[in-house]
């Protein structure tokens, strides 16, 4: 099995080109074969190669190593078309020299012409053939006159383009319906029908795994690797990610870039995690390394429907792979903001106490200055919880932890039920985190106290119970 991604460098990489990505390396190393990076760059566009740059740190970053293409080499290169005119030419040379392709003088302005006019009387707009009857001469007397021309591969009338899609099944095309189509632009530089297809069976790819935005493509380019007498690579054409209004997944409908993934501190893992379920379904619910992922990769288990963006499934593998993380990367992890604020001897215990509490850096830095910021002030919910609590049952937690300053479960322990009705034992419990924390959830009471130390704890409770004292 040979896959590959062939993108086109025109922007950054989103979560759907990615997962295109993903699943051609998943097919790939599922079969132990061969996974292919193609820069389809031939429009020379400018910029192209930062994009490209982007793409590669981006497929880096989610391990998604290719095993041929640009910086690795192998035997099928160059692999970026910018690269490549020489074989283009040499295919258009051969199609030219077998009548099958032929120069197009048309105009964009008579070709828009003539869509407009077919368009009018109900037709499918294609080309009408114009200038696949022009006699040599007339060829030569309009290269005479310094025309422009596009070369046109020259599509039967009465053909049916038939093949298995490995996603959609069975599917079939009249080439009447088709019309010649443009192979090389009138710049000479070579359209995407042509280059992607001939690139895909020079580079021996087996299979061709891509958006179902190209399934009208593909008959086009069959037509093109038979005459050109190339092996053809299965097809499998899979459903578009659309966001959650249902729309395309593109740049434009605010869907993030990778890069603006990676800044957020989300986890390469996390996003392999995700995007392998979306659209694909596995049995195993759990986190799993690329391995995994790979080998309980399955084609048919691919829907056929849009697969929709959904941004809390995203979190969930993010929060996923932040418990399986190790200790040494999460604390890198978290940046230098927190490792200013963080003691050396309390590293591992911070990053172990609020691994299940965080999703984002950020989120590590707001409890790193709630352990060991200078200026803990409570705040917001906290602060109303705190003033609003009946009964003196922070009082009675200060008692505890004076008479017992070293014992590590103290703050777990459960107060004999006191003269306040109306709260529970998770209420109580709350009301602590409130006042050490300034947040009603987090992390175990034996893990505060001992990343918080007695003398911050008494202090916190204190102050709470000043602030109680005071709003009542
Ligand atoms: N460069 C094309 C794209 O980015 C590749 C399509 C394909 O995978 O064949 O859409």
């Amino acid at each position: 099995m040979r896959t590959r991604f062939a993108p086109s460098p025109t922007g950054l990489l989103h979560l759907g080109n990615m997962r295109t990505a993903l699943f051609n390396y998943l097919l790939a190393r599922g079969a132990h074969g061969a996974f292919l990076l193609r820069i389809e760059d031939t429009d020379a566009m400018r910029g192209h190669e930062k994009y490209a740059q982007a793409l590669m740190q981006d497929l880096e970053w989610l391990e998604l190593r290719w095993d041929e293409g640009p910086e690795r080499g192998g035997p099928a290169g160059p692999y970026a078309q910018s690269q490549r005119g020489a074989i283009y030419d040499k295919h258009f040379a051969e199609l030219e020299a077998s009548g099958l392709a032929y120069p197009c003088f048309c105009t964009e302005h008579e070709l828009k012409v003539e869509r407009k006019t077919q368009l009018a009387s109900g037709q499918p707009p294609r080309y009408s053939g114009k200038c696949r009857r022009l006699s040599a001469e007339e060829v030569e007397e309009r290269r005479a006159r310094g025309l422009a021309a596009t070369l046109r591969f020259r599509v039967a009338d009465d053909r049916t383009v038939e093949f298995e899609d490995r996603v959609r099944g069975p599917q079939r095309f009249a080439s009447a319906d088709i019309g010649d189509f443009v192979i090389r632009r009138s710049d000479g530089t070579p359209a995407f029908f042509f280059c992607n297809a001939v690139d895909d069976a020079l580079m021996g790819v087996t299979l061709v795994l891509r958006g179902e935005d190209h399934l009208t493509n593909t008959p086009r380019q069959l037509l093109l690797l038979e005459a050109l007498k190339l092996a053809a690579p299965a097809y499998a054409h899979i459903p578009l990610v659309v966001g959650a209004d249902g729309a395309p997944l593109s740049k434009r409908t605010g869907s993030k870039s990778l890069q603006e993934l990676r800044d957020a501190g989300f986890l390469p893992l996390a996003i392999d995690n995700y995007l392998a379920r979306v659209g694909h379904t596995y049995n195993d619910n759990r986190l799993l390394p690329l391995s995994d992922l790979a080998a309980q990769f399955d084609l048919a288990r691919v829907h056929h429907s849009p697969a929709r963006f959904d941004e809390a499934q995203l979190l969930h593998w993010q929060r996923e792979a932040l418990r399986h993380e190790s200790t040494v990367a999460l604390w890198r992890w978290m940046g230098d903001e927190v490792h200013k604020l963080v003691p050396g001897n309390k590293q591992t215990d911070f990053v172990d106490t609020v691994r299940a509490n965080i999703v984002f850096p950020g989120d590590a830095l707001r409890w790193a200055q709630v352990f060991f910021g200078e200026d803990f002030a409570l705040t917001g919910e906290a602060r109303e919880l705190i003033k609003e609590a009946p009964g003196s049952y922070l009082e009675r937690y200060l008692e505890l932890v004076k008479q017992h300053p070293n014992d590590p479960m103290l703050l777990g322990r459960d107060l004999p039920s006191g003269p306040a009705p109306g709260i529970t034992r998770g209420q109580r419990f709350q009301l602590l985190r409130a006042a050490l924390t300034n947040s009603r959830h987090g992390p175990e009471f034996v893990r505060l106290h001992h990343l918080l130390g007695t003398e911050r704890i008494i202090k916190r409770l204190e102050d709470a119970i000043k602030l109680h004292s005071e709003a009542s």
